[in-house]
C-alpha cells in the first residue's frame, strides 16, 4: 500500500502545482489544461507525467525550452513521500491515512504559495478548517476534551474529538490574531495577516490544542532562525562592499551595514505561513512521540 499511497501522492502533487501558480492569480484550477507559463503552449499528457517529465526534458519546455521550476518536481515529490508517510504512520487505519494526506495536501500547498506569492489562499484554508472538524468524528485528535467534560458526565469518544478539533482551531486562529494585535501595537506593522490566522485554525483544527502548541513552538524556532540567518548575510554582503568601496573605520562600517540589515529586515514580508506550514507537518507525524519522549525523561 506505501506505494499506491506514493503515486497516488505524486498525482495529487501535479495537481498541487496547478493551484499553487493558479491560485493566488484568481484562476480556475480546473480548465483550460496546463499549459508552459512562457510560451503559453499547452502540455501533452506524456510531458505531464510527475516528476518523471521534468527529469527527461531536463526542467525545460519542451517546444520554448524556456525553464521550468524545479518546484514543480519538488512538490511533487513532497506530496508522494508525504501520502506513503501518512499511510506508515496510520497504523493500518485507511481513515487515519487518508486525515494525513488531506493535511499534508493542504499543508504542502499553502507553504509553497507562501513562499512563491506571500499569499494564503482562501480556496486552501477555509475548506480545510471544515475538513479537519469533519474528520474529527473518525479519527482520534488530542487534547483537554476528556479531562474537562468527564466530571459532568460520560461521553462517547467521538464527542471529545469534535470538541479537540474545535478547540483547536479556535485556540490556533485566537492566537495569530493575539500576536498579530500586539505586532500592530508595538511597532505599527502588519506583521501577520488573516492568512495566518485561518491557516493556524486549520492546523488546530487537524491537530488539537496540545500539537497545535507545539506547532506554535516549532514555528517561531524556525522563523528566528531564518531571521538571523538572514539579517546576518545581508549584514556581511554589505559590510563587503562598503569596505571595497569608501576608506572609513572598521567599526564605523561595522554599524552602516548593521543598519542597513535592520532596515531590511523590518521591510522584509516574513512568510510566517512557510515556518508554521513546516512545523504543522513536523508536528503532525513527529510530535506526539516528541512529547512522549520529552514528558518521559521525567519519570
Ligand atoms: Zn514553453
Amino acid at each position: 500500500m506505501t506505494v499506491e499511497f506514493f503515486v497516488f501522492g505524486l498525482v495529487f502533487g501535479s495537481f498541487l502545482n496547478v493551484c499553487i501558480y493558479r491560485m493566488p492569480r484568481g484562476l480556475s484550477v480546473v480548465r483550460p489544461r496546463s499549459a508552459c507559463p512562457s510560451c503559453h503552449s499547452p502540455i501533452a499528457a506524456y510531458d505531464n507525467l510527475p516528476i518523471l517529465s521534468w527529469l527527461i526534458l531536463r526542467g525545460r519546455c519542451r517546444r520554448c525550452k524556456a525553464r521550468i521550476s524545479p518546484r514543480y518536481a519538488m512538490v511533487e515529490l513532497l506530496t508522494g513521500l508525504f501520502f506513503a508517510l501518512s499511510w506508515l504512520a496510520s497504523a493500518g487505519s485507511i481513515v487515519l491515512a487518508v486525515k494525513y494526506c488531506v493535511f499534508s495536501f493542504l499543508l504542502i500547498g499553502l507553504i509553497f504559495t507562501d513562499a512563491e506569492t506571500k499569499l494564503l489562499p482562501d480556496l486552501l484554508t477555509k475548506p480545510g478548517i471544515g475538513l479537519g472538524i469533519v474528520f474529527s468524528f473518525f479519527a482520534p485528535v488530542e487534547g483537554p476534551a476528556e479531562w474537562l467534560l468527564s466530571r459532568w458526565g460520560t461521553f462517547d469518544d467521538r464527542v471529545f474529538w469534535v470538541v479537540n478539533s474545535v478547540t483547536g482551531a479556535v485556540f490556533g486562529a485566537a492566537f495569530i490574531l493575539g500576536v498579530a494585535m500586539l505586532y500592530k501595537v508595538l511597532r505599527n506593522i502588519e506583521g501577520m495577516g488573516m492568512g495566518d490566522v485561518k491557516l493556524m485554525a486549520l492546523i488546530g483544527a487537524f491537530l488539537g490544542i496540545k500539537l497545535t502548541l507545539l506547532v506554535l513552538l516549532f514555528g517561531s524556532v524556525i522563523g528566528s532562525v531564518f531571521g538571523v540567518v538572514l539579517m546576518l548575510t545581508v549584514w556581511r554582503k554589505r559590510l563587503a562592499r562598503r569596505r571595497s568601496r569608501i576608506e572609513e573605520p572598521a567599526g564605523m562600517a561595522r554599524a552602516q551595514a548593521w543598519y542597513s540589515a535592520r532596515l531590511i529586515f523590518r521591510h522584509l514580508e516574513i512568510p510566517f505561513g512557510v515556518f508554521l506550514g513546516t512545523a504543522a507537518m513536523f508536528a503532525a507525524f513527529w510530535g506526539m512521540p516528541l512529547i512522549r519522549w520529552y514528558f518521559g525523561l521525567y519519570q
